[in-house]
């Protein structure tokens, strides 16, 4: 009966019995998780794959338990603790996190939208995945895990758009289910598919719980409509691979690194005065005198 009012509920049914069965076992997911364990934990998988940032957030979360800790701590030591996950400007907005949540709400992690979206670095995606995993409210989590399924399944396109359309966030809303459990439950469920099962580059369909039900499958899995718009990650030669020929010698160096150091790290002379005049602007490296060192 309900599945005749509800088109969803067989996608719905049929992914979270695969997470109840398979779901990786993932510390952020562990009965004892804490509120701020799922933000650490969200903030470094938001550009960063699950198997580097495993032991990272172990590190981390047995170092800085609780925001307090990571408010007090030095940021030389958060960015050095931060070591290769990338896009350290994460970082520092973390321990500002941290330190507004120990000054608004008493060192407690919010557990309302408001709240949680007026903290630095935490954006709706954050907001929504926090209050699902780590409260179990209902909230629409919306991640590129989630899109992608949601395209494949229920839209029947290789990939969504390349950036977030009213009508996607629509079709999750109407996907989510009304029940707080259950809507947390699918939203970490349709994740985990996304990660590990239908994958951007190769979707493992034979092993998909929803293959019956896919409507890219379906449609005779068509080419992906936004090929050409699609910017790709390049890594070599570019800026971000300077910043972080930068910020590795620093994390790397007890004391400040002089300039003539610095600069022998990047053959291009130019690029690397852009890079690191970026990173000193961005607040992840200070000078000093004829050197450069990590701040605080
Ligand atoms: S059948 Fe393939 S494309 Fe469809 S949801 Fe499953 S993994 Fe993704």
């Amino acid at each position: 009966m309900l599945h005749a009012t509800d088109p969803h509920a067989g996608l719905r049914t049929a992914v979270v019995d695969w997470f109840a069965a398979s779901a990786r076992d993932l510390p952020w997911r562990a009965a004892n998780r804490t509120p701020w364990g799922v933000l650490v934990s969200e903030v470094m998988l938001q550009q960063t794959p699950v198997v580097r940032v495993e032991p990272r957030w172990r590190a981390w979360m047995d170092r800085w338990p609780e925001p307090a800790d990571l408010a007090a701590a030095s940021t030389a030591d958060v960015l050095r603790a931060w070591d290769r996950l990338g896009y350290p400007r994460r970082a520092l907005r973390l321990q500002e996190c941290a330190r507004a949540v120990v000054k608004r709400h008493g060192g407690g992690v919010p557990d309302d939208e408001a709240a949680l979206l007026a903290l630095p670095g935490v954006g709706t995606y954050t907001a929504a995945a926090v209050l699902a995993f780590a409260f179990g409210h209902r909230s629409v989590v919306v991640d590129t895990n989630v899109r992608r399924v949601l395209a494949r399944a229920v839209t029947g396109t290789a990939l969504p758009p390349p950036s977030p359309r009213a009508a996607e966030l629509a079709l999750a809303a109407a996907v989510a289910p009304r029940d707080p459990a259950a809507s947390a439950r699918w939203a970490a469920a349709s994740m985990e598919l996304g990660a590990v099962v239908c994958t951007a580059r190769a979707p493992r369909c034979d092993a998909c719980p929803v293959l019956h039900l896919c409507a890219w499958q379906a449609a005779g899995a068509p080419a992906d409509e936004h090929r050409g718009r699609r910017r790709t990650q390049a890594w070599a030669g570019t800026d971000r691979q300077v910043r972080g020929t930068v910020m590795a010698a620093l994390r790397g160096s007890p004391g400040p690194v002089p300039r003539a150091s610095v600069a022998a790290l990047w053959p291009d002379a130019a690029q690397l005065s852009r890079c690191v005049a970026g990173l000193v602007e961005d607040g992840l490296v200070e000078q000093e005198g004829a050197a450069y060192r990590l701040p605080g």
